[in-house]
């Protein structure tokens, strides 16, 4: 029989009731140590004081009024992310699918508006994952995600993770922009090479095509620059951000600048819910951390720490971990036995990691993790890599 939740995930027998910082606690009262902070959405833990206090603030005032009329919170909102990024303008909605959709509605109606209307098809990246909506589901090309789904959303183009040959190759005269994950995430925390998205730019730009960005799960600090692009030196024309944008509340942004955008008048393009006063204010608070002098330099030197801790365990557990990849606070460990069996013999030892593709592990920390809890991480990590090996059915190595 169904249950009443529609059982489309795989989940844990696990169920949290409460957070404090990088700590859940289950119903039954056990600690866990949460280094897959919902999946790089809890980017200041859970019930930071700030967070919480505006959250409730706000909710004793308004929680939504329609994008029929202004709302102050998500102007703010707004100005303080174009004046700290590329872009001069942003649209709200409510989950990184979401704001992938707009970016991809945006960059064709650019061409639309350009007087190319041919122009609107987007290439993307091998092994990418852009969101499970109809258009993403087509952006991100995988398998998995499509079959049963009916006809293919047209409009993508796939080529291989950091072929610049073949990204050439597949520009053409009905290509709108290049649609790609700095760092693929969902794909196995694969860094693009900087130069490769140096070129990426210079050939949008040679091509009078749009660079997309999906930071959905690399935006707002999570590498240690407010938006992981920033390591390159480019920008993009577009960018979709979600995740940690609200802390742990629903909130996604697409972010262009003024000529990307210019497609986008009024009634193009909207969203109930998106950017509301909760929503704005969540998202304001957490921005009001992220952007403190200073914040993100201590995410860059925790990460520094981290990463070599985390190389004194693979280099301590060779038959489990094959390497190290990542930046920033968003790194993960390809491993040489399943990424499950990994993800579940920490979650024996009470710390939660994510898995992957291509066989990774990843961990997402909260932003303002603390040395002694990077510490805790290291050494229930090294207990969970022992257990591994000393397991019946891994006598002899994996
Ligand atoms: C998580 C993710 C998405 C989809 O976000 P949802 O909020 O689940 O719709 C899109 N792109 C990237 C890179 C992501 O990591």
């Amino acid at each position: 029989m169904i249950t009443p939740v529609l059982p489309n995930y795989g989940r844990f027998d696990l169920a949290f009731e409460r957070g404090e910082g990088p700590y859940l606690f289950t119903t039954g009262g056990e600690r866990y140590l949460d280094f897959g902070g919902g999946i790089a959405v809890n980017a200041l833990g859970h019930a930071h004081p700030h967070l919480v206090e505006t959250l409730k603030a706000q909710a004793d005032k308004l929680w939504h009024v329609s994008n029929l009329y202004h709302i102050p919170a998500q102007e703010r909102l707004a100005e303080r992310l174009v004046a700290a990024s590329f872009a001069d303008t942003v649209f709200f909605c409510n989950s990184g699918a979401e704001a992938v959709e707009c970016a991809i509605k945006m960059a064709r109606i650019y061409h639309h508006a350009n007087g190319q209307p041919e122009r609107y098809r987007l290439i993307t990246v091998t092994g990418a994952f852009h969101g499970r909506t109809l258009a993403t589901i087509a952006a991100g090309g995988q398998e998995k995600h499509l079959t049963g789904f009916g006809p293919v959303v047209d409009g993508f183009d796939h080529v291989p993770f950091d072929d610049i040959d073949a990204m050439k190759a597949a520009i053409g005269p009905e290509t709108a922009g290049i649609l790609i994950e700095p760092l693929l995430g969902e794909g196995g925390i694969l860094p693009n090479r900087p130069d490769y998205l140096r070129q990426l730019r210079a050939l949008c730009d040679a091509e009078g095509i749009l660079l997309v960005m999906d930071e959905v799960q690399t935006g707002i600090g999570r590498t240690g620059k407010l938006f992981a692009h920033e390591w390159a030196g480019i920008t993009p024309d577009i960018m979709a951000v979600a995740k940690a944008i609200g802390g742990g509340f629903p909130l996604g942004a697409c972010l262009a600048t003024e000529q990307a955008a210019k497609g986008m008048t009024a009634g193009t393009h909207g969203s109930t819910f998106g950017g509301n006063p909760l929503a704005a204010a969540v998202g304001n608070a957490v921005l009001d951390i992220v952007l403190e002098d200073g914040f993100l330099e201590a995410v860059q030197q925790r990460a520094i720490v981290f990463r070599q801790k985390l190389a004194r365990i693979a280099d301590d557990h060779p038959e489990v971990i094959e390497a190290i990849r990542g930046e920033g606070l968003m790194l993960g460990l390809k491993c040489r036995v399943p990424n499950t069996e990994l993800v579940a013999a920490l979650m024996a030892q009470k710390l939660l990691a994510v898995g992957a593709g291509d066989n990774v592990v990843r961990f997402l920390p909260p932003l303002n993790i603390e040395d002694a809890q990077i510490d805790e991480a290291i050494e229930l990590l090294d207990a969970a890599c022992h257990a591994l090996k000393d397991a019946p059915d891994r006598a002899g190595g994996a």
